[in-house]
């Protein structure tokens, strides 16, 4: 299960900057250490998948989106922010709930299932996820892992 997590990362925004509607996806990494990490790489591609085409699908075309990876001895880290909808201060505790959806979404379609699913998988990992919105100042989730 090692891989080089910054490469990954790049490959990933590659991939998925194909799918945005004209939303420009940059991509910053911090690194000063090792770079190589010990997970499920199948289940961090589907949670940060997940999480960048939220990031798509609840902004308007054109806004960006930024995705940071941060690696230090102690714990690494991926950061995707968008300049989106938002999710209402109301909304946020049944956020990983499975059909949550927020009542700001207008007609965007989907089932609510997405985070569900990530926080799922970000528990197989042992990681964390944390997340910051607002109506206003776009969304922005946080997952975690600490080093073995
Ligand atoms: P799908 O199952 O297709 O992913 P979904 O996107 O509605 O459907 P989730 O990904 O679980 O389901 O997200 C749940 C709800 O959280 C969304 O319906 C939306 O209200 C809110 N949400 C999630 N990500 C964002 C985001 N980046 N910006 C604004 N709202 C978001
Ligand atoms: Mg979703």
């Amino acid at each position: 299960h090692e891989f080089d997590i910054i490469k990954f990362s790049e490959e990933l925004v590659e991939e998925m900057q194909l799918i945005t509607k004209d939303n420009q996806i940059v991509i910053y990494q911090h690194t000063g250490v090792e770079n190589i990490v010990n997970l499920d790489q199948n289940l961090l591609r589907n949670c940060l998948m997940n999480l960048i085409s939220n990031a798509i699908k609840y902004s308007g075309e054109d806004t960006l989106i930024e995705f940071c990876t941060e690696i230090n001895k102690e714990y690494y880290q991926m950061t995707v922010k968008d300049n989106g909808i938002g999710i209402p201060e109301d909304d946020q505790a049944g956020l990983f709930q499975p059909f949550f959806r927020a009542h700001n979404i207008g007609n965007i379609p989907g089932t609510g299932l997405g985070l569900n699913i990530v926080l799922r998988y970000v528990n197989l990992m042992n990681g964390k996820i944390d997340f910051n919105s607002g109506p206003g100042n776009g969304t922005q989730f946080t997952l975690s892992f600490n080093r073995k």
